[in-house]
């Protein structure tokens, strides 16, 4: 066991003050693969997207437009930009743009990538191995009666605070699963109310993320025919993820936005359990190299990210363990405990991760939505911070001297991502919106 009590940043993590911290073992350099999975999974999850492409375009007209493409737009948000100088006091170089994965089709979240590519791939595995498609196909013979009978014989389960069950619900249902979704205390009504229309299964629990993830799994562990989506293992999901990266080199280079040695690029994904800003930062670190450079937000009452990383303890501790409630609004966001498979692999890759209060997400939510007429739910606004935090405070300043960034910085393009927010009902935002008017 490693005597974390002598980390200089604990107290100030355990007492859930805001936190910078900069990993030490980060390594900026290119990389070829990580835990294994290379740039030919990433490609093989893109071929696998674009088969079903026409699936989704006939199932979700939504995606008519981009063609059964599950993609969110690439904003630049000048006025957002000038807002939060405003408010910090300082100036931020370089251009500010948010990946607005809040406004992908189908769920409205980032689980859009992950969570529903590893239904797809379960239901193309059944589907080919029973003989009924082929990968040549046009698959929106999956609309077909035969399919959602024969998807039916099927269960998909899954543990989620609430978007990851939106997606595997939306998606498995819509095939013809019989999808349950074990949710945990933090999930919002709405999310449960809306699966429920759409036939899904959801099983509410009062305890925490870990909780629901550990319940769905063993139940089931005990059905055959059931296929558990492993949020804290599944190397399919963080796959799914990566793929955002291929796209996203597209849209910059459509920009006219370069990354390369004197034009860094720098990215802030909020965390929850870790797969979907894991998944990511592999695709940006298999792409671009040390030319991106990546952060995780994480609420600072659920820094289960930050703690197993800084520990080297990864998924063998928990925020619990140190105190902290894992209690935040940031519904998205309130995991304990971090995916260890996702830690390992962000090792080496991710530059650092930093804390953020309930109170600021609602303050950029509804400056967001004032400046730039963007909507995200409060996990989404995690990221908002980093660039603060890197151009402001001493350990980002350390660490753009340590990059010999300094005289690059107005190069730089920075990438808020935002992760959720457009399937929140109307009435519902709007509270989010005058609590973060309040804050300000
Ligand atoms: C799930 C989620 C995240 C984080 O993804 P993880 O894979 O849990 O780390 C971030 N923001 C929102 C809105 C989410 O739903």
């Amino acid at each position: 066991m490693v005597n974390f009590d002598a980390h200089p940043l604990i107290n100030k993590i355990k007492d859930t003050k805001e936190v910078f911290w900069i990993n030490p073992d980060y390594e900026p350099k290119s990389i070829q693969s990580v835990e294994g999975l290379t740039i030919e999974d990433m490609n093989e999850a893109e071929e696998r997207l674009k088969r079903f492409a026409p699936y989704i375009e006939a199932e979700f007209p939504e995606t008519s437009e981009s063609k059964g493409i599950i993609e969110s737009p690439l904003a630049e948000i000048n006025n957002m930009k000038t807002s939060m100088e405003n408010i910090n006091n300082t100036s931020t170089k370089g251009r500010l743009l948010l990946k607005c994965d809040s406004h992908l089709p189908i769920s409205g979240s980032i689980k859009a990538r992950g969570g529903i590519y590893e239904v797809l791939k379960h239901a193309e595995d059944l589907a080919v191995s029973e003989g009924m498609l082929s990968y040549d196909d046009n698959y929106s013979i999956l609309k077909e009666q035969k399919f959602k009978e024969f998807f039916s014989r099927y269960k998909i389960a899954v543990g989620s605070t609430g978007n990851l069950g939106l997606s595997i619900g939306i998606m498995g249902a819509a095939l013809g699963f019989k999808v349950t979704v074990h949710m945990s205390a933090d999930a919002r009504q709405w999310k449960k109310n809306l699966l429920r229309r759409k036939g899904v299964t959801v099983i509410e629990y009062e305890s925490d993320y870990s909780k629901a993830v550990e319940e769905g799994r063993k139940q089931s562990e005990m059905d055959p025919s059931s296929y558990f989506v492993d949020d804290e293992n599944s190397k399919t999901l963080f796959i799914g993820y990566s793929v955002a990266a291929l796209r996203l080199a597209n849209q910059l280079k459509d920009m006219g936005i370069k990354v390369d040695e004197d034009h860094p690029l720098f990215v802030y994904l909020p965390c929850g359990v870790g797969g979907g800003p894991g998944g990511v930062t592999f695709g940006l670190k298999i792409l671009f190299g040390p030319n991106v450079h990546c952060f995780f937000a994480e609420p600072t009452h659920s820094p289960c990210m930050l703690v197993g990383m800084l520990t080297g303890l990864h998924n063998k501790i928990s925020v619990q363990d140190l105190g902290i409630d894992n209690i935040t609004e940031a519904d998205g966001l309130a995991v304990g405990r971090p995916s260890g498979f996702v830690g390992k692999a962000m090792e080496k890759i991710l530059s650092g991760i930093f804390t953020v209060e309930d109170s600021r997400l609602y303050k950029y939510l509804s400056i967001l939505m004032d400046t730039e007429k963007i909507n995200i739910e409060p996990s989404a606004a995690a990221g908002f911070q980093g660039p603060i935090w890197l151009m402001s405070s001493p350990e980002g300043k350390e660490y753009i001297e340590s990059m010999k960034l300094k005289d690059k910085m107005d190069n730089a393009a920075h990438i808020v991502w935002a992760t959720g927010g457009s399937m929140v009902p109307d009435t519902i935002m709007m509270s989010y919106y005058h609590k973060g008017k309040t804050i300000r």
